[in-house]
């Protein structure tokens, strides 16, 4: 596990403000504000952060789905950034997206295995009395009976539609799967039917995984290495055993600390943050964390602190966590 599949540097997008300022300038809305990413082959790699610190961007930006403004995206040996169309659509059948809401992801007026077969005929990877099959196969791995698949989605419960999503992804056979969390719209007794179902895929298909996901605790059973998310930079890197056991960053600290613990005399010990998310259309100055860090110091103000190796494959952007990992 250890040949890299894809490789982002420096990535940007921003969006333009609709709302302007009293001198008539949008400012940009900095959704993702200079990020690098490297993941490897096989990896599950988490993108965690409370809601709206930029992951979902980050995700669609990986695949082009939506234009990022500068940086470099490199998957698999191939220049996504400046892919031209033909090649944008050879880099998607191998590049698919998984995203939360079964119910919006798929057709109402068409079959499952129509939805399901639709990319193969699309991509022109198989002739329809083929793609049928293919599709039918992959969808019995994921947990669709043949005796249902020409049913609509509606006929369908939500655990069984996030299946057939995953079978429609899966089906031109892909390496890498963005996953923008996947079980955040299913009840808690299926969620973990739909993630052992990832899991298992990974290894059948052979696949690699960008798992966003704003809750720690499924973050915890489903990736090895995990990224942390903050007004649209990543604050803190680190294998996920290894974050899970001694997080560096303030902002890392105070979302594990959120997390439900087992016993009440742990639940003492929560961070609460104060203040609101800044806009990231006016990100704070200096560290974009300092205005909600319960530590912050001068410095904290007007120098942003950079990711920083603290030890073998953990890094964090933090003045403070730096000086005292020394
Ligand atoms: P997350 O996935 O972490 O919840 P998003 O990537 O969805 O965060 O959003 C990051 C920021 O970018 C938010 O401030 C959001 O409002 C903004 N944003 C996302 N999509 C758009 C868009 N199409 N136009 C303008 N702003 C957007």
């Amino acid at each position: 596990m250890c040949e890299e599949i894809l490789s982002v540097k420096d990535l940007k997008t921003y969006f333009n403000s609709r709302t302007s300022t009293f001198l008539g300038k949008s400012p940009s809305i900095r959704a993702v504000d200079g990020i690098n990413l490297s993941i490897n082959a096989g990896e599950s790699f988490g993108l965690v952060g409370e809601s709206g610190c930029g992951k979902s961007t980050t995700g669609r930006s990986i695949l082009r789905l939506i234009q990022p403004t500068s940086g470099s995206i490199n998957f698999a040996g191939r220049d996504v950034m400046t892919a031209d169309k033909k090649s944008l659509r050879t880099l998607r059948r191998e590049m698919q997206m998984i995203f939360q809401d079964p119910y919006s992801s798929l057709n109402p007026r068409m079959r499952v295995l129509d939805i399901v077969a639709e990319p193969l005929i699309v991509h022109r990877l198989a002739k329809p009395s083929e793609a049928a099959t293919k599709a039918k196969k992959v969808l019995d791995h994921c947990g669709i009976p043949d005796g249902s698949v020409q049913r609509f989605p509606r006929e369908f419960s939500g655990g069984q539609r996030q299946r057939i999503v995953i079978a429609r992804a899966l089906v031109t056979r892909p390496r890498f799967i963005v996953a923008d969390e996947p079980v955040s719209a299913l009840d808690v007794s299926i969620q973990a039917q739909i993630l052992n179902l990832l899991q298992d895929l990974r290894d059948e298909y052979s696949l690699t995984y960008l798992f966003i996901s704003h809750d720690l605790a499924i973050v915890r059973t489903v990736t090895n290495r995990i990224a942390v998310m903050y007004l649209g930079k990543i604050v803190e890197q680190a294998d996920t055993s290894v974050f899970f056991s001694g997080p560096l960053h303030p902002y890392s600290r105070a979302l594990l600390s959120s997390v439900p613990r087992e016993t009440p005399d742990e639940d003492k010990k929560r961070i609460i943050l104060t203040g609101n998310i800044p806009s990231a259309a006016n990100p704070p100055k200096g560290c974009n964390f300092h205005t909600r860090c319960p530590l912050f110091t001068e410095k904290c103000k007007k120098i942003a602190p950079e990711l920083i190796p603290v030890s073998k494959g953990h890094s964090v952007a933090c003045h403070l966590a730096l000086k005292s990992s020394k």
